[in-house]
């Protein structure tokens, strides 16, 4: 069993498209282990997207994280990290195979409505940042 983090991303959320995306997961053998909506600082933002700080897209990427409030999950199940990373779809969402969350819910690579952990490593670093022991049941 592996653990994963899931971010709604804010344009999903606007959208009201948060249960749909659960059910996503919950469909297809990814149990909901915690989850909560909250609203990113500026500082958490770029704390959590710091690997991209050199990026030319990070001040967009930040500004768009803590546009509204976010959906942070943590996922279970069989090879969690990977299944998440194919529901959610390639990160351009014009890229992203049909009936991913992306190509059916994302506007562009900027509000592609999800983040996924990419590595087993990476998940349990994110998982951490936003959820404490006691929380993830
Ligand atoms: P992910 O793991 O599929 O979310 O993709 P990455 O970790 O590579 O990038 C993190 C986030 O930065 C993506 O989800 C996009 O929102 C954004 N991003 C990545 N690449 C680009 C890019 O080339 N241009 C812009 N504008 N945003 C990008």
């Amino acid at each position: 069993m592996e653990k994963t983090l899931s971010i709604i991303k804010p344009d999903a959320v606007k959208k009201g498209v948060i249960g749909q995306i659960l059910t996503r997961f919950e469909n297809n053998g990814l149990r909901i282990a915690a989850t909560k909506k909250i609203q990113l600082s500026q500082k958490e933002a770029e704390e959590f997207y710091a690997i991209h700080k050199e990026r030319p897209f990070f001040k967009d990427l930040v500004e768009f994280m803590v546009s509204g409030p976010v959906v942070v999950s943590v996922l279970e199940g069989e090879n969690a990290v990977l299944k998440n990373r194919e529901l959610m779809g390639a990160t351009n969402p014009k890229e992203a195979a049909p009936g991913t969350i992306r190509a059916d819910f994302a506007e562009n690579i900027d509000a592609n409505a999800v983040h996924g952990s990419d590595s087993l490593e990476n998940a349990k670093i994110e998982i951490e940042f936003f959820f404490s022991k006691t929380e993830i049941l």
